[in-house]
Parts: C-alpha cells; sequence; structure tokens
C-alpha cells in the first residue's frame, strides 16, 4: 500500500455540517434507530466513512474513541450485510469486529444491537474473563456478525465453535492498542482463517510503523479516513496542575470536594496503584471504586453502572481498564499519573469531550514526570496550561505558590494561579527552580 500517490485516496469533505444521515441512502430501519438515538448530523468520522464504506472500499481511518467511529463502521455494515439479505439457522459469520479489550467489545456489541434493532440480523460479543459456554451457545444457534477480542476468538475457533470461512467485512477496531496489547499474532492467525476477498476496516487513533505494517499487509486500495488525527479534540480543556508526588492523592480529593464533580475517571499507572487510591479516596468521604485487569468481569460491570448511575463518583482506572467505557458526558478526566507512552494520553481524555461536549483533562504532573508532559505535548501539539492550586506545590524545594510576576486569578479548578505558556528561565513545572526548558544549567533541582 502506498500512503502518497494512487494507493490510497484522501476523503476531500472533511467537516461536513449540512450532511444528514439521509444522504448516505442508508435503509428506513438504519435511519429509524439512528434518529432515535437523537443523532441528526453524522459526526467528521462518519460523514467520511460511511459513504466508502458502503461503496465496499477498504479504509484506514485515524480516529479515536469519541468521534463516533462506531457508528462510523456499525451503520454501513449493518446496511451492507441487510441488503445481501439475512441467513438463516446455521447462518455463517459474515461480519467480525475485533477489539482489543472486553469492554470496548461489549460496546460495540451494545452499538450494533442499538443500531440493527430493526434489522434481522444477530450479533453476539465474545471475549476472555468470562465463562465460555454460553457464548458457544450463542455461536450454535448462528450469527451474521461476530465481536470479539482476539484470544477468546481464537479459543473458539479451536474447539471448532465458529467458522470464519464466510466472513465478508473484518473490522479491526483500535487497531494501535491491539499491539499495544502484544495482539499481533493471534491478530495474524484469525487474518489466515477469512476469506481472501472481503472488505478490511481499519481504525486506529495513532498510526505507529508498526500499523502501517500490519495495514498494508490487510487492506486494499483503501479510502484514507482522517479526523483530528494524534491530535486531542478541540473541546476538551487541559490543565497541569503541578503538585509533590505525595501530595497528589491531597489534591485531587481537594479538587473533586471544592468543585464537588460528581462524576470523575482517574488514571493511574498500575493496578496497584488504582486500589490504593480508591480506598483512600473512600477514607476521604468519596465515593470511588477501581477498575483494571485484575478485577472479575462482575467487578468491573458492578464499577461501571456504579459511576454511570451516580452512586460511585470517582472510577479509578488503568489505561487497559479503560479502553471500551462509554460515558456519555464525562465532565473530568484526571491523569492521577501521565502515562509513559504518551499514546496513551489521547485514549484516556478521549473518554471525556464525546461528540462534541467540553470536558477538562486534568493532569496532576510531579517533576519527575516532566519528560512524560514534553512527550506528550509534541504528540498533541500544543503546550498544556499549568494551572497552581494553591497550597499543592509546596514540596518543591523553593517553590512559590505562583509565580512573582503572573497575576493571581480565580482559576478554573481550585483557586489556582495561572501560567501559561512558561518564560524563559521560568519552568512550568516545579518552579522556578526546578529547571525546565532554559532554566538554569543542569536540569532539575534536587530535593522534592
Ligand atoms: P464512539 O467514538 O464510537 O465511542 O462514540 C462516542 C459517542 O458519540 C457515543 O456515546 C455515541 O453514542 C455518540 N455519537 C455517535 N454518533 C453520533 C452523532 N452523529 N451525533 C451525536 N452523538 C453521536
Amino acid at each position: 500500500m502506498h500512503w502518497t500517490g494512487p494507493g490510497f485516496s484522501r476523503q476531500a469533505h472533511l467537516e461536513n455540517n449540512t450532511m444528514t444521515f439521509e444522504q448516505f441512502g442508508l435503509s428506513g430501519n438504519v435511519l429509524r434507530a439512528v434518529s432515535e438515538q437523537g443523532y441528526t448530523i453524522p459526526t467528521p468520522v462518519q460523514a467520511q466513512a460511511i459513504p466508502v464504506i458502503l461503496e465496499g472500499r477498504d479504509i484506514m481511518a485515524g480516529a479515536q474513541t469519541g468521534t463516533g467511529k462506531t457508528a462510523g463502521f456499525t451503520l454501513p455494515m449493518l446496511q451492507l450485510l441487510d441488503k445481501e439479505g439475512a441467513g438463516h439457522g446455521q447462518r455463517p459469520i459474515r461480519a467480525l469486529i475485533l477489539a482489543p479489550t472486553r469492554e470496548l467489545a461489549a460496546q460495540i456489541g451494545e452499538s450494533i444491537r442499538t443500531y440493527g434493532k430493526y434489522l434481522p440480523l444477530k450479533s453476539t460479543v465474545v471475549f476472555g474473563g468470562v465463562g465460555i459456554q454460553p457464548q458457544i451457545d450463542k455461536l450454535r444457534h448462528g450469527v451474521d456478525i461476530l465481536v470479539a477480542t482476539p484470544g477468546r476468538l481464537l479459543d473458539l475457533v479451536g474447539q471448532g465453535k465458529c467458522k470464519l470461512s464466510g466472513v465478508e467485512i473484518l473490522v479491526l477496531d483500535e487497531a494501535d492498542r491491539m499491539l499495544d496489547m502484544g495482539f499481533i499474532h493471534d491478530i495474524r492467525k484469525v487474518l489466515a482463517l477469512l476469506p481472501a476477498k472481503r472488505q478490511n476496516l481499519l481504525f486506529s487513533a495513532t498510526f505507529s510503523q508498526d500499523i502501517k505494517k500490519l495495514a498494508s499487509g490487510i487492506l486494499h486500495n483503501p479510502a484514507l479516513v482522517e479526523v483530528a488525527r494524534n491530535k486531542t479534540a478541540a473541546k476538551i480543556a487541559h490543565v497541569v496542575h503541578p503538585v509533590g508526588k505525595s501530595n497528589k492523592r491531597a489534591l485531587l480529593s481537594h479538587l473533586i470536594s471544592t468543585h464537588d464533580w460528581r462524576q470523575v475517571l482517574v488514571f493511574t499507572r498500575t493496578k496497584h496503584g488504582a486500589n490504593r487510591l480508591a480506598e483512600q479516596l473512600g477514607k476521604d468521604g468519596i465515593d470511588a471504586a477501581a477498575i483494571h485487569g485484575n478485577k472479575s468481569q462482575t467487578a468491573r460491570t458492578k464499577a461501571l453502572a456504579g459511576f454511570k448511575d451516580g452512586s460511585i463518583r470517582v472510577l479509578v482506572a488503568t489505561d487497559i481498564a479503560a479502553r471500551g467505557l462509554d460515558i456519555d458526558q464525562l465532565p473530568h478526566v484526571v491523569n492521577y499519573e501521565l502515562p509513559n507512552v504518551s499514546e496513551d494520553y489521547v485514549h484516556r481524555i478521549g473518554r471525556t469531550g464525546r461528540a462534541g461536549r467540553s470536558g477538562d483533562a486534568l493532569s496532576l504532573v510531579c517533576r519527575e514526570e516532566e519528560k512524560l508532559l514534553d512527550g506528550i505535548e509534541r504528540l498533541i501539539g500544543k503546550k498544556i496550561e499549568v494551572l497552581h492550586v494553591d497550597g499543592f506545590t509546596t514540596d518543591f524545594v523553593g517553590q512559590p505558590k505562583t509565580e512573582p510576576d503572573e497575576p493571581r486569578s480565580g482559576g478554573r479548578h481550585g483557586g489556582g494561579s495561572r501560567q501559561g505558556r512558561p518564560a524563559q528561565g521560568h519552568p512550568r513545572v516545579g518552579g522556578p527552580r526546578a529547571g525546565r526548558r532554559g532554566g538554569r544549567p543542569g536540569g532539575r533541582a534536587s530535593g522534592r
């Protein structure tokens, strides 16, 4: 596959807000389900992807969670499958959607049921961590559309419970995350089971060399659909609160209480850290639950349900566990620790500001994380505003609460003081002595 030149075409119409779902030529039954969801205008990824998928073409789409990408591939897929007519009884699986996590798979399954409720197509979702027998039973009755995580799918194929030789449409969702999670070998095994002639749709928030390599082995003459590639959604307000590592928990409690936040998704780097933080917040009187890979599916589902219904204010998650969470109007995402991989920042904050709504992405950053912050800013292509919160920067040695020559302002997040781009010699994290970007020679100050 060529990345420039004749091998791919870039869709010319980018943001087309005057378009309607009717213009795609979707059937009445699909449109009815869409309008019941209250969607009137296609999102940019939908505007670009739906017409090309309906033409039967392969696509390579750079779209992260929150852009409406699920409907972007589900709606045309349903339409195409419906046009050919649904199977009966022992019908073959005609569309396969691979997703990296159980939560994302479940979420896609839910979208397919929602958008396909007036169609005679059957779908199911299979993933690991839960009993395999109910999944086998569903497959035995025949499904047209299967959503799967790669490992469980191969288990089922190995046991002779599911055949992929009739697949007409393959979707790889969050392909970058699948590679990050080490699914490349499983993906290759699955590909070998599929008929050569099929339509391929690949979605990825980021495009590493590995993704391009994978794509070039799968996609044929794909249309390249790009939506804010490697850029975070415009309506998200990014803020960094500099804070000593040992003060992070106190600052988080302070922010949540002061602003009376009711629904906050907080990211930690480790499962253990997630558990500990949820416990500590509980002691501060803030209802919190942790969600990560060591939790049973039942515990995850319960935590998520509590978070959605408001009984749990704070959901503390690791990166992998948070993939696929779909929570409407999630207003606040907090990076309690910055991710080691910059791309994860984009995934994390994709949980807020969804479908054009506004959201806050706050990062509690200690001096050790400065380099990670640099990497994130390079990736998203902008500097993140730094906002000191009074009383929470004290364990940086010599760190004043506010910059001496900066006006104090109420700030949006805690009566803090604002600091935009740092002047030369005025580092952003850790104060004047911390040595960031043109600070004193030698870089970081000691003493935290
Ligand atoms: P996704 O990126 O697929 O995870 O979708 C993000 C959110 O956008 C989901 O909550 C969808 O229900 C919602 N959504 C998808 N398409 C539209 C649309 N055209 N208008 C409004 N909301 C949408």
